[in-house]
C-alpha cells in the first residue's frame, strides 16, 4: 500500500493499494495493444484530445491543487498556477506541436517523423504535474502511448492525472498509472513492449534507470538535480536581483531542481546585496500551505526536511555560518524557516550537492572569472541565472557557464515552448518545445 502523508500535519491522507504482478502484467499489454491503433491516428485526432485534456485540467483546477498541496505541501496558490501551467502545456503541442512534425526535405530524400512505441514516465513528487505532462503531452502528439511511475508519496496526484486523461476520452490504454515501487522499474525497462524511459529525479535514480536503459539498449532522458548559481554583478538592478532571489530560492520551498541554490555576488555590490536579499529571506512567511498569504508551506516530509537540516549540519562543521534560519519550526509538520549559509567550503563534498530545502549559499566573487569558476565548480549543469546590465558580460556567460539553460536578469522557469534540461550530473536530453516531443520519436529518412 502507499499512504499519503500531508506534510503540513503529517496527518495519513489516502491509500493505494500496489498493482499486483498480474495487473501489472494486464496494463503493459494494453499499451502495447493501445500503440498499435494509436500510432495511425492523425494529427488532428491527437491534438482534439490535448485540447480535451487541457479543458479537463482547467475544470478540475481546485480539487487537483488541493491534492497536491496534501500530499506534498506545495501552496495551494502554487498548485492552482501548476495545474493553469498544464493546461497550457498541452494547448501548446496541441496548436503548435503538428508544425514540429513537419517532414524536412534534403537532397534526394525527405526526413520524416514517427512514433516509437510505448513510453516509461519515472517522475518526482515536486512539481508532480507538471513534471508529468512534460512527457505526457508530447508522448500523446508523437502518437506514443504513456506509462507512468509517479513518486510514492503522490500516488493520489497520479491517480488524478489518469481520471482526467480518461474523463477527456483518452482511448483505453493510452495513458496509465502504475501504482508500484521504484524495485519494479529495472523491469519494465527491459520489458520488449517498452521502448523507451525517461526520469525525472535524483542521481541515484538516474544511475539505476539509466543502467537499467542501457542494459536493454533503449532511449533515455534523464532530468536530475542541479545547483543552480544565481550570479549578480555590479551593472544589475539590485533591487529587482535580490527580490528575486528570494523567490528563486524559497520557490516550493526550495525543492524545485531550477531553484537559485548558490548566489554568487561581485565583491562591489556583496555587501549591498546581501542586506537586501537577507531582508527579502528573512521576511518569508513559512505556514499553513492552503492559505493565500503563506510563502513558503512546509518541506514535503520529516525525511526530506531531516536531509536538509544534515546537510546544513554537515556544511557548518566544515566551518559554513547560517546567517539566520535554516531551522526546524516548532510544532507539526515538515516546516522550516528560509536561511542564508556563508563562508560555505567549496571544495567540500557537501558544498557541491544539492540543497533541496530554502536555504542559500552565498559567495563573493572579485571579478567575473571568479563567478564563473565559482558556478561551475559543482558536478551538476541544470539551469543558471545571470544578473548584469553590460553586454559584454552577458556573452561571457552565455559562452561559458556550464548549464543547459541560462535567465538573465530573470528568474529561470520551465516554459512550455523553452527547451529544458541540463548538462554534467543533472542529466541528458531535453523536454518541452520541439526538442522534448523529439526526443522519443523514429526520425525515418525516405530516400526517393
Ligand atoms: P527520486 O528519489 O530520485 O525519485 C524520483 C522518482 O524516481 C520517483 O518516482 C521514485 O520512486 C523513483 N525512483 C527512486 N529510486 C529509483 C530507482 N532506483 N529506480 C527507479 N526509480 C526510482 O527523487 P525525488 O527526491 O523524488 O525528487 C527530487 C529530485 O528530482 C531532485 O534531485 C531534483 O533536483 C530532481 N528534479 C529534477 C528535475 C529536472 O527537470 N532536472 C525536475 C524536478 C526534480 P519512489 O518515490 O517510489 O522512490
Amino acid at each position: 500500500m502507499f499512504t499519503s502523508i500531508d506534510p503540513a500535519t503529517g496527518t495519513p491522507g489516502a491509500s493505494f493499494a500496489e498493482l499486483t504482478a498480474a495487473e501489472l502484467e494486464t496494463k503493459i499489454q494494453r499499451a502495447h495493444d493501445a500503440y498499435r491503433s494509436w500510432r495511425i491516428t492523425d494529427y488532428a485526432t491527437r491534438t482534439d484530445l490535448l485540447e480535451r485534456i487541457a479543458e479537463q485540467f482547467d475544470a478540475n483546477a481546485h480539487r487537483l491543487a488541493e491534492i497536491a498541496t496534501r500530499e506534498m505541501g506545495k501552496t495551494l496558490k502554487s498548485a492552482l498556477a501548476e495545474v493553469e501551467k498544464c493546461a497550457a502545456g498541452f494547448r501548446h503541442y496541441a496548436q503548435e506541436g503538428p508544425a514540429m512534425l513537419a517532414p524536412r526535405a534534403f537532397p534526394g530524400g525527405t526526413a520524416t517523423w514517427h512514433p516509437m512505441g510505448p513510453v516509461l514516465a519515472v517522475m518526482p513528487w515536486n512539481f508532480p504535474y507538471w513534471q508529468v505532462v512534460r512527457f505526457l503531452a508530447p508522448t500523446i502528439l508523437a502518437g506514443n502511448v504513456g506509462l507512468l511511475k509517479h513518486a510514492s508519496n503522490v500516488q493520489g496526484v497520479a491517480a488524478a492525472i489518469e481520471e482526467i486523461v480518461i474523463a477527456a476520452g483518452a482511448p483505453a490504454g493510452l495513458f496509465q498509472n502504475l501504482p508500484i515501487k521504484s524495485d519494479k522499474v529495472a523491469a519494465l525497462i527491459a520489458d520488449d513492449r517498452i521502448v523507451a524511459v525517461t526520469l525525472t529525479g535524483s542521481e541515484g535514480a538516474g544511475m539505476q534507470v539509466a543502467e537499467a536503459a542501457g542494459r536493454a539498449l533503449k532511449k533515455v532522458v534523464l532530468e536530475l538535480g542541479g545547483s543552480d548559481p544565481f550570479i549578480v554583478m555590479p551593472s544589475a538592478d539590485l533591487d529587482l536581483a535580490a527580490k528575486t532571489a528570494v523567490t528563486a530560492r524559497i520557490q516550493n520551498t526550495g525543492q524545485s531542481c531550477i531553484c537559485a541554490k548558490r548566489m554568487i555576488v561581485h565583491a562591489d555590490v556583496y555587501d549591498a546585496f546581501l542586506e537586501k536579499f537577507a531582508a527579502g529571506m528573512q521576511a518569508v512567511v513559512a505556514g499553513d500551505p492552503m492559505e493565500s498569504a503563506t510563502d513558503m508551506g512546509p518541506l514535503s516530509s520529516e525525511a526530506q526536511r531531516q536531509t536538509v537540516l544534515d546537510q546544513i549540519a554537515m556544511i557548518e562543521a566544515q566551518g559554513g555560518k547560517l546567517l539566520f534560519g535554516g531551522e526546524a519550526l516548532p510544532g507539526k509538520g515538515a516546516f522550516m524557516s528560509a536561511g542564508i549559509l556563508v563562508d560555505v567550503p567549496t571544495d567540500h563534498a557537501v558544498a557541491q550537492e544539492e540543497l533541496f530545502g530554502p536555504v542559500a549559499m552565498l559567495f563573493k566573487a572579485d571579478d567575473i572569472d571568479a563567478a564563473i569558476t565559482l558556478a561551475n565548480a559543482v558536478p551538476f549543469g541544470l539551469g543558471s541565472s545571470i544578473w548584469t546590465n553590460d553586454a559584454d558580460e552577458r556573452a561571457r556567460f552565455e559562452r561559458d557557464i556550464e548549464a543547459g539553460m541560462i535567465a538573465v536578469n530573470a528568474m529561470l522557469a520551465s516554459l512550455p515552448h523553452a527547451p529544458f534540461g541540463g548538462i554534467k550530473r543533472s542529466g541528458h536530453g531535453r523536454e518541452l518545445g520541439p526538442y522534448g516531443l523529439h526526443e522519443f520519436m523514429n526520425l525515418k529518412t525516405v530516400l526517393g
